[in-house]
């Protein structure tokens, strides 16, 4: 059967996907002229700033922490977690959540690997996961592939290159602290900082961090929006429902904040927009909750 791909965690970038129902019949075929394993790595850097869920994508890098394996009971089923640091080649750092037996191959090779030597992994489609302004990467429930330390041409290029930075890699991994929960400040700390002159000189899109007091609340602005319950972009009437452009359908719409701001530093003032996670953050209530059953009725009155 033939659909349209989901709105996140593709597997490819084609528009339609190949499901299997009962019915499908699967016969071998010798097809010589496809290749058994390709990656096509997206930059950690990438991942770090954008953090697309849209598609699932491969990665490479060494471990440099990693955290004990964990027992975790989610939704009445006992699951096992392993937490680790990777680096790229160019020194940035990402986390990485394996599951199951994900967490318990990664755990084998920590265990037994000679402790001097990498741990080159890759993780074949894999998933981009975004939690407090950080975005890490996790194994895609059964679909992804974890390679570690292989004897792939993408594994030896990555050891080569990181010996010849390394001299000898010395670096031994590890055990990742046991804050569990990344605070504001924390995260803040782990942001480049810009002024607000910085800000206006900026050409590239990146995430920053800046330090300024909010002088005004724009009252006039709206200061929440209809969006989609699975993406929440900003959704548009459509009739008698809301179209979200990056689900590509008529979706439930649900109120998300949106309060526009005049802050000011030492270089200048600039207007911001503060969304739902950093104004919910801030007042401690969502938008949801204190519209209550009145944000219903605006939802319809505005598909009237
Ligand atoms: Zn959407």
């Amino acid at each position: 059967m033939v659909a349209p791909s989901d709105p996140r965690f593709r597997s490819t970038r084609h528009t339609h996907k190949i499901v299997f129902i009962n019915t499908t019949r699967v016969t071998d075929f010798l097809a010589e002229n496809i290749p058994v394993v390709t990656f096509n790595f997206t930059d950690f850097r990438d991942i770090i700033n954008n953090g697309d869920d849209t598609w699932l994508i491969d990665v490479i890098g060494h471990v440099i922490e990693r955290d004990a394996l964990r027992e975790l009971n989610k939704n009445g089923r006992s699951h096992k977690l392993l937490e680790v640091g990777l680096q790229d080649l160019s020194g940035n750092k990402l986390k990485c959540a394996l599951w199951d037996k994900y967490a318990e191959e990664l755990s084998t090779h920590l265990i037994n690997d000679k402790p001097d030597s990498p741990i080159i992994i890759i993780l074949q489609l894999c998933m981009v996961k975004s939690f407090n302004g950080k975005n890490s990467i996790s194994n895609a429930f059964h679909s992804s592939k974890l390679l570690i330390n292989e004897n792939l041409e993408e594994h030896r290029e990555y050891r080569e290159k990181l010996m010849m930075q390394a001299g000898t890699f010395s670096q031994s991994i590890s055990q990742i602290s046991t804050h569990r929960s990344v605070g504001i400040s924390d995260d803040l700390l782990q942001t480049e900082h810009m002024t607000i002159s910085d800000l206006m000189d900026c050409t590239s899109e990146r995430s920053v961090a800046l330090l300024a007091k909010v002088v005004e609340i724009d009252c006039e602005s709206k200061w929440w929006y209809p969006s989609c319950s699975t993406c929440f972009r900003k959704v548009d009437r459509n009739g008698v429902q809301f179209y979200c452009e990056k689900c590509i359908d008529n979706v439930p719409a649900i109120p998300r904040n949106r309060i526009q701001v005049l802050v000011f530093d030492v270089t200048g003032s600039i207007s911001l927009v503060m969304f739902d996670k950093v104004v919910t953050e801030i007042i401690g209530k969502k938008v949801a909750d204190i519209l209550g059953d009145l944000g219903k009725v605006i939802l319809n009155l505005i598909c009237l």
